[in-house]
C-alpha cells in the first residue's frame, strides 16, 4: 500500500489484507500473486483510490473556523473595550458630579451669605429708614458688588472656554499699571497688617499687554496671597524681563507650556507670600476649577475655587505660562511668564482707568464691631460667631435691642470667649476659619463650664445632611441663611425660655439630681460635694469653691446663675441652710450647734438668714 506501507506484505494463502486508520490521501494498492506452482505474476496489479478528508477537516471548514474565531475574539475585544469605556465614562460622570456638587455647595454658600445681608438690610431700611439708610445702603452695595464679581468670574470662565473672550493689546507701561492695581489692595492688606512690597526691574517697562486680562490675573493672585497669609505677613511682587528657560527648577509644577522658543523674551511676574502654603500633593490640582485645598468648613478664606482656574486660562490665552512653588507654613510663590512684544498701538494708562475688583466686602473689617461689655442683671448675653463682618453687623442690628452682644471672628476665638464669659446663648456660623461650627458645638457642649448654653447654628449649608450633622453635634437649633430675622428672634427667645424652664428644677433643688443624667446635674452634684466636705469651715467661700471646681470666679458665677438663678455666695449659703434644715429635722443638736456645724460663726445671723430662706425661723422648723 503506497505510500502507507512501502513493503510488500506476505498474505500467505489468504486473499485479504487489512488496513485501518488510513489518513486522508491518495493511495495505490499493489498486488502480486503466485499460482499453486509458485510462479509469480509478471505484472503487478494496482488499484488507485483516494480517502477523502472528513468535512470538518476540509479547507472550507478551516476557513469557517478562522472566521468564527476571528469574529469571536473581535466581539470579545469590543465587549471589553465597551466595558472599559463605560467604566471610564462612569468615573468621569462621577467626577463631574463631584465637581458639580462642590460648585453648588460653594456657590450656594458664597451667594447665600451676601444675600442674607442684602435682603436683611433692605428690610431694616424699610422698617426704619432714618436709622439704617446709610449703613444699610453701604452694606447692600458692597455685598451686591461682591455678588456681581462672583457672577462675572463664572461667566468669564465659561466665555473663555467657549472662546468668546477677545484679547485687546495695548502698548503701555506695565509698571505703572501694576502699581495702580496694587494700590487698590493696600486697604485690604492693611486690615490684616500685611505689607505688599513691589519691585520692578526697570522704572518703565513698555510692552504689549491686555489691561483687562492682566488685571484679572493680578487681582486673583494678589487676593489669594492676602487671603492665605495670616496677619502680619508679607507679600512680594516683582517684575522683570527674562527668558522662558530661566527659573525652571524641579519643584515647579507647570500648568502650561508655550510654543515659543525658550530664549525668547518673557516678562516674569512673581508673586510671593509668607502664608500658609500648599501641600505638595495638592499643587497640581489648584488650577482646577472649584478646587480648594481645604474644602472643609474650617477653610481659611471664603471663595469658590474659580480664581486660579480663571487665571490659568487667561495666562494660556496670552500664550504665557504659570507655575507655582510652595512650602507649607512658609509661603507660596506664583510665577507668571508672558511673551514680550511691542507691536500694539501705544496708549498711556491713567489711574482712574484702573479699578481693581478688590473683593469689597472684606474691607468691612475696617470698621470694628463694638462688642458690648457685659454688665450683670440686664438683657441676656448673646455671643455671635461669624467670620463675615457684614453678616455679623446685620445680626447685631437685628438683636441689639434685646441682647447684649459679643462678636467672635472665628471658631477658636468663639470658643475662648464662650469659656471666658459664659454667655446666655450662642449664635454660630458653620463655615469659619480655625474651628467650624460643628466643632464649636461639640467642644462647648462637652465642657461643664459651657454645656448648658444653647447654641443656634446659622448657616449657608442648607442641605439636610448638614442640618443633621449640626444637631448631632449638639446644636439646639439650625437656621439656614438667608434667615428671617423674626424667626431668629423667636428661636432665640424660645431657646432661652426652654432652658429657663429646664433649669427651674435646679432653682428649687440646687443640689442637683443624684442620679446624674446630664452634665448640669453632674456639675451641681460636684459643687454640692465640695461644699459638704467643708461644711463646718466658716472661712469656706467663693474662692475655695472656685479652686475646688477649677473655674474662675466669673465662670462659676455665670454658670451657677444660669442654672439656679442664684449668685455663688447665695448658692453656697442655700446649700448650707438646706443641710441645717436636715439637721434640725433629724438630730437633737441645739440651734447654735447646728449653726456652727454648717459654718456659721454667729447663731443670730444664722437664724436670720434661715428665716429668710425658708420663711420660718429654725425653732419653728423643729416643731
Ligand atoms: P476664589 O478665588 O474663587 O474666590 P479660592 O481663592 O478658594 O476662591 P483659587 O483662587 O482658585 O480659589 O485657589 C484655589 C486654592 O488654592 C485655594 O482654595 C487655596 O487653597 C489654594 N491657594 C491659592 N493661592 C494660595 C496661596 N497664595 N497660598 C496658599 N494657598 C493658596
Ligand atoms: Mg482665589
Amino acid at each position: 500500500m503506497v505510500p502507507y506501507d512501502k513493503n510488500w506484505i506476505d498474505a500467505a494463502y489468504q486473499r485479504t489484507v487489512r488496513f485501518t486508520n488510513l489518513d486522508p490521501g491518495t493511495y495505490s494498492f499493489q498486488v502480486k500473486a503466485a499460482n499453486s506452482d509458485g510462479v509469480w505474476s509478471e505484472e503487478d496489479v494496482s488499484l488507485s483510490f483516494m480517502i477523502r478528508r472528513p468535512w470538518w477537516q476540509t479547507s472550507v471548514a478551516y476557513v469557517i473556523y478562522l472566521i468564527s474565531i476571528g469574529s469571536l475574539s473581535y466581539l470579545l475585544y469590543r465587549y471589553l473595550l465597551n466595558r472599559q469605556l463605560e467604566q471610564q465614562e462612569a468615573k468621569r460622570l462621577k467626577e463631574l458630579d463631584n465637581v458639580k456638587t462642590k460648585l453648588y455647595t460653594n456657590i450656594s454658600h458664597e451667594f447665600r451669605t451676601p444675600l442674607t445681608v442684602i435682603s436683611g438690610m433692605a428690610e431694616k431700611i424699610m422698617e426704619n429708614p432714618k436709622k439704617w439708610v446709610m449703613e444699610g445702603g453701604n452694606m447692600i452695595k458692597r455685598n451686591s458688588e461682591y455678588l456681581l464679581l462672583l457672577v462675572n468670574q463664572i461667566l468669564d470662565l465659561s466665555k473663555l472656554e467657549s472662546g468668546a473672550l477677545q484679547i485687546q493689546y495695548i502698548q503701555s507701561d506695565i509698571v505703572s499699571f501694576a502699581q495702580y492695581l496694587i494700590q487698590s489692595f493696600y486697604t485690604l492688606a492693611a486690615n490684616k497688617n500685611i505689607r505688599i512690597h513691589f519691585y520692578a526691574e526697570e522704572k518703565e517697562m513698555i510692552l504689549d499687554f491686555d489691561p483687562d486680562k492682566i488685571q484679572h490675573i493680578f487681582t486673583n493672585l494678589i487676593s489669594n496671597a492676602i487671603k492665605y497669609t495670616p496677619d502680619g505677613g508679607d507679600i512680594y511682587l516683582d517684575m522683570r524681563f527674562g527668558t522662558r528657560a530661566e527659573q525652571q527648577s524641579s519643584v515647579h509644577y507647570f500648568s502650561s507650556s508655550s510654543p515659543l522658543s525658550p530664549h525668547a523674551s518673557y516678562l516674569h511676574i512673581r508673586i510671593r507670600d509668607t502664608g500658609i502654603g500648599i501641600p505638595d500633593d495638592q499643587l497640581p490640582q489648584i488650577f482646577d476649577r472649584f478646587y480648594q485645598v481645604d474644602d472643609s468648613s474650617t477653610r481659611y478664606g471664603e471663595g469658590t475655587g474659580i480664581g486660579l482656574a480663571l487665571t490659568k486660562e487667561l495666562v494660556h490665552m496670552l500664550d504665557g505660562e504659570i507655575s507655582v512653588k510652595s512650602e507649607v507654613n512658609k509661603g507660596t510663590e506664583f510665577i507668571v511668564r508672558l511673551p514680550v512684544s511691542n507691536k500694539a498701538p501705544q496708549q498711556t494708562i491713567v489711574q482712574d482707568q484702573v479699578k481693581a475688583m478688590v473683593p469689597a466686602r472684606k474691607t468691612a473689617r475696617e470698621k470694628k464691631l463694638k462688642s458690648t461689655t457685659p454688665t450683670p442683671n440686664s438683657m441676656p448675653l448673646a455671643l455671635i460667631l461669624e467670620d463675615n463682618a457684614d453678616v455679623a453687623k446685620y445680626l447685631f442690628s437685628c438683636l441689639e435691642d434685646q441682647y447684649q452682644l459679643l462678636w467672635a471672628k472665628n471658631g477658636q476665638e468663639g470658643i475662648d470667649m464662650a469659656f471666658e464669659i459664659i454667655p446666655d446663648i450662642i449664635i454660630s456660623d458653620v463655615m469659619m476659619p480655625e474651628k467650624d461650627g460643628f466643632e464649636v458645638c461639640q467642644i462647648l457642649k462637652q465642657d461643664v463650664r459651657t454645656s448648658h448654653i444653647p447654641i443656634i447654628l446659622l448657616t449657608a449649608k442648607a442641605d439636610f445632611e448638614s442640618k443633621l450633622e449640626g444637631l448631632r453635634h449638639g446644636a439646639d437649633a439650625y437656621l439656614p441663611k438667608p434667615f428671617n430675622p423674626s424667626e431668629l428672634e423667636v428661636r432665640l427667645q424660645k431657646l432661652i425660655e426652654i432652658r429657663r424652664q429646664m433649669l427651674q428644677r435646679y432653682e428649687q433643688n440646687p443640689v442637683g439630681n443624684i442620679k446624674i443624667d446630664n452634665p448640669e446635674d453632674e456639675f451641681l452634684v460636684t459643687l454640692n460635694k465640695i461644699i459638704q466636705e467643708n461644711l463646718s469651715d466658716e472661712h469656706f467661700g467663693i474662692q475655695q469653691l472656685c479652686l475646688g471646681i477649677g473655674m474662675s470666679r466669673t465662670q462659676l458665677h455665670r454658670k451657677i446663675k444660669a442654672l439656679t438663678n442664684k449668685s455663688t455666695s447665695l448658692f453656697i449659703r442655700s446649700i448650707k441652710l438646706n443641710n441645717a434644715r436636715e439637721l434640725l429635722k433629724t438630730t437633737q443638736l441645739n440651734i447654735s450647734e447646728i449653726a456652727y456645724s454648717v459654718g456659721f460663726s454667729n447663731p443670730v445671723y444664722f437664724t436670720q438668714v434661715f428665716t429668710q430662706e425658708f420663711g420660718v425661723p429654725p425653732s419653728e422648723m423643729r416643731k
